[in-house]
C-alpha cells in the first residue's frame, strides 16, 4: 500500500507559561507524527495539556521549544512564520460547542474560511455545497444556526473545518455535549473526513465508546505522551512491556 506522507511531525514540544514563581511547564517534550488520512484520539486527565497541545499543533499558540513540521514545512525553522496565514491554509478546528456565527446561514458559515483565503466565489460555493452534501446537511444550507439541531450544527462545524482542505484538523472534545448515538456519529464523520480528504484528525475525547472509530489512541499525562500499544495487551505484550520498561520514548517508531 502506498505510504502517505506525514501531515504533522512534532518533536520535543515544550510549553512554559509564566516565569519565576508562576512558571508552569505544561508540555514537557511531546513527540508525535500523524499521516494524512489518520484519525487519532487524544486522551488524558483534565489539566494534562491536551488543549495546549492542540493549540500548538493548530498554530494558535507558539511552543517555547521544539520542532513542528506541517505538510513538510518546518514552521519555526526559518524566519518568523506568518502563523495567521499558515493557520488559515493548513489547519482546521472543531470545538466542543460548534461556535457558528449566528447571523450567517449554515452555508455562509462554511464559506467564511474560504473567503478568508481569497478563494474564487463560484468555486468556493461549489466546494461548500459538496461538503454539506458529504456531511448530509445540504438541505439545511440556508438555515441559521438557531434553526439547526445540536448534531446538525456540529456537522456544519466539521464542514467548516474541512473547507480550506487543511492538512490537519484539531477537534477539542467535539462530542462532549452530544448524546452517545450522536457522539458516535460525529466520530464516524471525522473518520470519513480524514480518509476522504487525506487530512490528519486529532480528537480529544474522554469517551471510550468512541475509540472503535479511531486509528490510534494517544495519551497525555502531566505534559508527557505516555505509551499505549494499539493492540489490547496479551501475555506476550506484557512481557515485552516489562522488557522495555525504562526505555525512553516507549512506543516503537511506526514503520
Ligand atoms: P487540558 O486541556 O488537558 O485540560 P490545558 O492544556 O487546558 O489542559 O491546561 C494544562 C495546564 O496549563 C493547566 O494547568 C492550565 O492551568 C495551564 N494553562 C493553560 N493555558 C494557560 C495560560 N494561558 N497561562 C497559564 N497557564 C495555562
Ligand atoms: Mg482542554
Amino acid at each position: 500500500m502506498e505510504r502517505r506522507a506525514y501531515a504533522i511531525q512534532a518533536e520535543h514540544l515544550v510549553k512554559v507559561y509564566g516565569q519565576g514563581r508562576t512558571r508552569v511547564e505544561v508540555l514537557k517534550g511531546v513527540n508525535l507524527a500523524m499521516r494524512g488520512g489518520e484519525l487519532w484520539a487524544l486522551m488524558g486527565p483534565s489539566g494534562s495539556g491536551k488543549t495546549t497541545l492542540l493549540t500548538i499543533l493548530g498554530l494558535v499558540t507558539e511552543p517555547t521549544q521544539g520542532r513542528l513540521c506541517i505538510d513538510g514545512e518546518d514552521i519555526y525553522g526559518g524566519k518568523r512564520p506568518d502563523l495567521a496565514r499558515l493557520r488559515r491554509e493548513k489547519t482546521g478546528f472543531v470545538f466542543q460547542s460548534p461556535n457558528l456565527i449566528p447571523f450567517l446561514t449554515a452555508q455562509e458559515n462554511v464559506l467564511l474560511p474560504l473567503s478568508l483565503i481569497g478563494a474564487r466565489r463560484q468555486a468556493a460555493r461549489a466546494r461548500v455545497m459538496q461538503l454539506l452534501e458529504s456531511l448530509e446537511v445540504a438541505e439545511r444550507a440556508d438555515l441559521y444556526p438557531n434553526q439547526l439541531s445540536g448534531g446538525e450544527k456540529q456537522r456544519i462545524a466539521i464542514a467548516r473545518a474541512l473547507a480550506n482542505s487543511p492538512k490537519l484538523i484539531m477537534a477539542d472534545e467535539p462530542t462532549a455535549s452530544l448524546d452517545a448515538g450522536r457522539a458516535l456519529g460525529v466520530m464516524h464523520l471525522l473518520r470519513q473526513a480524514a480518509r476522504k480528504h487525506d487530512t490528519a484528525v486529532l480528537v480529544v475525547t474522554h469517551d471510550h465508546r468512541l475509540l472503535g472509530e479511531v486509528d490510534h489512541v494517544t495519551r497525555i499525562m502531566d505534559g508527557r505522551i505516555v505509551d499505549v500499544p494499539d493492540a489490547p495487551p496479551t501475555p506476550d505484550h506484557r512481557r515485552l512491556a516489562t522488557a522495555s520498561a525504562g526505555r525512553p520514548g516507549g512506543r516503537p517508531a511506526r514503520s
